[in-house]
């Protein structure tokens, strides 16, 4: 096809980067996938191997990478994401926040290729403003335990903006808010996939500290819609990407309980330290600058994820 546009996903076999990866096919796209699994699966995007649009690459992007042929777009996708990874992979999660998007960048700008990084609301840390705005500077514990993945994450950002400056490179931010969706990872510690694996199980379902801390949770065709409109916009400053409905802990737990019909009990475990108390995105400038706003509730989310988790499990039983 003439004009057919190339693009990297790193980190195309998790979560997210399936559903761009997905989606950017969709639009016609050709599509290049490198990703080490440490996080991702393999399985997350079998159902795309069959596309002669779709090419994956197993390979650490914190090593040199040689994508051969032309790049129109990089999306720099690759970062394990889960509070729980934080503790036990911390080393890889500052590496691929630091070489990893060193590499990125350096590939872009030998492509000529244009480049999205996906940062997160993490760079707010425990926010003291609410909403969060882009313009605010955030607070972060640079030696807690989520400082590994908030300052890389912030050292992205900075790396991408000297990129930018310095080297001239056509750059794009996205502060993505949590996010979920069929393919999340069920036992991958974060609160919707434990919360919806426990309903199912019968089993308690934990809430750290009172629950009363708050999140806003957006569906991940959501973000995608998203990421893609600010891939295509000329806006080079960060874009917050998420929904602004706020919901506490506790408030997403009974959600989830009602939703699969489950009567497990509500246990207690402690808080994480720094664990955010508050977070609402303030989309003002998506919504301006990119006519987005977010269109799946969370009811419909919700149900769509409990349904691809109740298939996973009925397919483990029949041992498929
Ligand atoms: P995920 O763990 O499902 O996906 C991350 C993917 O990156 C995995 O497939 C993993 O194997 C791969 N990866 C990690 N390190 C790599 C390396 N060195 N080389 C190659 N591949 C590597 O997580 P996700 O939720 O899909 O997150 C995707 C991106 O979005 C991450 O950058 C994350 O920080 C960002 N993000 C996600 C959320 C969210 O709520 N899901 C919120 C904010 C930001
Ligand atoms: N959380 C919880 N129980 C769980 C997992 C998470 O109460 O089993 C809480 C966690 O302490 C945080 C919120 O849910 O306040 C969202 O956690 P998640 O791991 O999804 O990501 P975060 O927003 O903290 O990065």
């Amino acid at each position: 096809m003439a004009n057919q546009k190339r693009a990297l996903v790193t980190g195309g076999a998790g979560f997210i980067g399936s559903h761009l990866s997905e989606r950017l096919l969709g639009e016609g796209y050709r599509v290049v996938c490198v990703d080490n699994l440490i996080t991702g699966s393999f399985e997350n995007v079998a159902h795309l191997m069959s596309s002669p649009n779709f090419e994956y690459v197993e390979h650490d992007v914190t090593e040199y990478m040689d994508v051969p042929g032309p790049l129109d777009e990089v999306y720099h996708f690759a970062s394990p994401a889960s509070p729980k990874d934080f503790e036990k992979i911390p080393i890889q999660i500052l590496k691929v926040g630091a070489l990893g998007t060193h590499n990125a960048l350096g590939l872009a700008k030998a492509k000529g290729a244009r480049l999205i990084i996906a940062s997160t609301s993490e760079v707010y840390g425990d926010p003291l403003v609410h909403p969060q705005h882009e313009g605010y500077l955030g607070n972060v514990n640079p030696i807690g335990l989520r400082g590994v993945y908030d300052e890389a994450k912030r050292y992205a950002e900075a790396i991408t903006m000297a990129y930018h400056r310095y080297h001239g490179v056509d750059t794009r931010i996205v502060r993505i808010f949590n996010t979920y969706g069929p393919r999340i990872r069920p036992d991958d510690g974060r609160m919707i996939p434990n919360f919806i694996s426990q309903a199912l199980s019968g089993i308690p379902l934990t809430i750290y500290g009172d629950g009363s801390q708050t999140r806003s949770v957006q569906y991940v065709d959501d973000l995608v819609e998203g990421v893609l409109r600010l891939m295509q916009s000329a806006e080079t400053r960060p874009v917050n990407i998420g929904n602004p409905v706020e919901y506490t802990v506790k408030e997403v737990a009974e959600a989830v309980l009602r939703l699969c019909g489950s009567d497990s009990p509500l246990v207690h475990e402690p808080l994480p330290t720094d664990d955010p108390k508050q977070r609402r995105p303030d989309i003002t400038r998506a919504r301006e600058v990119l006519g987005w706003e977010p269109k799946v509730g969370a009811e419909e989310g919700l149900k769509t994820t409990i349904d691809w988790f109740a298939q996973g499990a009925a397919k483990a039983k029949a041992g498929r």
